[in-house]
């Protein structure tokens, strides 16, 4: 069964095929794990590299299931891959990290890391032993991160040029996403979703307050940033108004937020209720219905002009709802309850006898959303009085595009936040890479010992950025990579970099190509980390289970 084998090279070339399950183990050591560690990251990063940047290929993956994902990520491409490979595995971790911590920037850092271990295995192939590599490139690491602290631009300004730039930002990262072609109106709701979110005081974006709905439907044009909470339900009866807002002399709804089941206590009997006869029936019907308007009178009494429940009720109840007023919602999960407690300032309530006015969430107007000729709609409650909850809501024609443009404005959402906690950026187009490529050799030119062999090909890893950035975009990467680093060098600026779009233009900061400097460092300190943690490793168990 060759789906359970996998193809391997050893250290003269020659392929031979690992075949799991058999029973046996196969121990590499050394040298020959390292390299074969290496080769194996090789193979991963070559199908992330075609990724980088705007010109980069979109990938379409197909899970076993058969769903398809069209995307330019590289955490998505990376996370959906079947790999058997534990070294590949660790690209994987490592593009998930720059994910979770930075949220961009995590194609770059695979291509990165898989430029330093091909770097360290020609330096391991010269003689050099990998414990002092992983060493030399941690230094030059160092040199590398002075380098981009030192030509990072602080971009805070005032208020309205601070928030241009935002958008500009958001703008560059979503260039290389399908959803360029609406990309200021995506760039525009990532700046705004994060502004309102916005911890002043922590300049911190908790995201948990910014939730991402996608609706297949319309176009990705009719998306919005929607000022409050949407839930995919709708009013629990077909009478309910499709809109409700405040009565008159009210300036806000009152929502009561229901964790108890909306149903009437047991009665209490000691023993096993039994129904013999129709006047019992009636009997507990009626001591039903009784208790259902009890419970309607006293949402009423506090105030409350909308329920909603995060669990069902019967048609009976429902009615009920239906004949006194009460629009409610039922079957709403438990993170969306939170989210609408606190959008809406009010408490979950879970026992009914809790409930109270000072407990009722308020917002200004709750609407079912439809969406043209489908059945579907969706409930929106806005205006709510803690305005720190919103929902980037996305159309899309089709269920790929709605999830790869979430992808592409989470990302921008992160480039927009990681400016808001640090305003300094670095410039894009592999400008930034260039000038501490440039800056690593120089140090290696400085060094006598064996670190100058690291430095060096620290600074051809860096390289390899401007170069696939160019190779992606049509343009030789040598010869690109040659004009950047002479013209960075004469005119002494790092604002140089690779001209992806044709605009006529290298210099990056006029094209408005900037990132994140707290990225790009994270990028350069992830990589090196990861590099020197598969150095280190020299004794590798491949598949199998018993030890022979
Ligand atoms: P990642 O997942 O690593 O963010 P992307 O595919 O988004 O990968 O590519 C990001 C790289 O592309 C960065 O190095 C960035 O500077 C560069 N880039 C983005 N837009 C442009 C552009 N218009 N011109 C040149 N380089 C660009």
């Amino acid at each position: 069964d060759m789906s359970n084998a996998i193809m391997a090279q050893d250290e003269m070339g020659r392929p031979f095929i690992i075949v799991r399950d058999q029973g046996s183990k196969k121990r590499q050591h050394g040298l020959e794990a390292k390299k074969s560690h290496i080769l194996a990251a090789r193979s991963v990063a070559s199908i992330i590299r075609t990724s980088l940047g705007p010109r980069g290929l979109d990938k379409i993956l197909i899970s076993p299931d058969g769903e398809i994902t069209i995307t330019n990520d590289g955490a998505t491409i990376l996370c959906q891959m079947e790999l058997d490979n534990e070294i590949a595995k660790l690209l994987v971790q490592l593009s998930k990290s720059q994910d979770d911590e930075i949220g961009d920037g995590t194609t770059g850092v695979v291509v990165l890391a898989s430029a330093l271990l091909d770097q360290a295995l020609e330096l391991i192939e010269k003689g050099i032993h990998p414990i002092k590599i992983a060493n030399g490139f941690d230094e030059a690491a160092k040199v590398a991160a002075q380098r981009l602290e030192e030509q990072a631009d602080d971009v805070a300004g005032d208020e309205t040029s601070f928030k241009e730039y935002l958008f500009r930002a958001a703008k560059t990262s979503l260039g290389s996403k399908i959803v360029s072609k609406d990309h200021d109106k995506f760039a525009q709701m990532a700046v705004d979703a994060v502004l309102r979110v916005l911890d002043e005081e922590r300049k911190d974006v908790d995201f948990e307050l910014i939730k991402l709905e996608g609706r297949v439907g319309g176009s990705l044009r009719d998306s919005k940033l929607i000022d409050g909470v949407i839930l995919d339900k709708d009013f629990s009866h077909p009478q309910m108004p499709k809109e409700v807002v405040p009565v008159e002399g009210q300036n806000e709804l009152k929502l009561a937020i229901l964790t108890c089941p909306f149903e009437p206590p047991k009665p209490k009997t000691k023993h096993k209720l039994d129904i013999s006869s129709v006047e019992e029936y009636q009997k507990l019907q009626n001591y039903e219905q009784d208790k259902f308007k009890e419970m309607i009178e006293n949402i009423k009494r506090v105030g409350a002009d909308v329920v909603i429940c995060q669990w069902g009720f019967d048609d009976e109840a429902n009615h009920l709802l239906l004949q006194n007023n009460l629009p409610a919602v039922r079957w709403v999960g438990g993170q969306e309850l939170e989210l609408i407690a606190i959008a809406t300032h009010g408490r979950i309530v879970p026992r009914f006898q809790d409930l109270s006015t000072e407990k009722l969430g308020k917002c200004g107007r709750i609407y079912e959303m439809e969406f043209g000729t489908t059945k579907d709609r969706m409930l929106v409650i806005e205006q709510c009085s803690d305005a720190k909850t919103v929902t980037c809501f996305i159309r899309g024609s089709n269920k790929m595009i709605v999830d790869e443009a979430k992808r592409a404005l989470h990302d921008a959402l992160c480039v927009v936040r990681n400016l808001v906690k640090d305003s300094r950026v670095v410039y894009g187009g592999g400008a930034a890479e260039v000038a501490m490529s440039i800056a690593v050799s120089e140090e290696a030119d400085r060094q006598r010992g064996i670190d100058q062999y690291a430095f060096r090909a620290f600074a051809q890893a860096l390289d390899t950025i401007p170069m696939t950035l160019a190779e992606n975009s049509g343009l030789d990467p040598i010869d690109t990579l040659t004009l950047l680093k002479s013209k960075q060098i004469k005119e002494n600026s790092s604002l140089i970099g690779v001209d992806c779009l044709s605009k006529g233009s290298n210099d990056m900061k006029e094209l408005f190509v900037v990132d994140p400097f707290i990225g790009k460092k994270q990028q350069i300190m992830l990589a090196t980390q990861l590099c020197r943690m598969i150095l280190k490793i020299d004794n590798v168990i491949i598949s199998g289970k018993d030890e022979y």
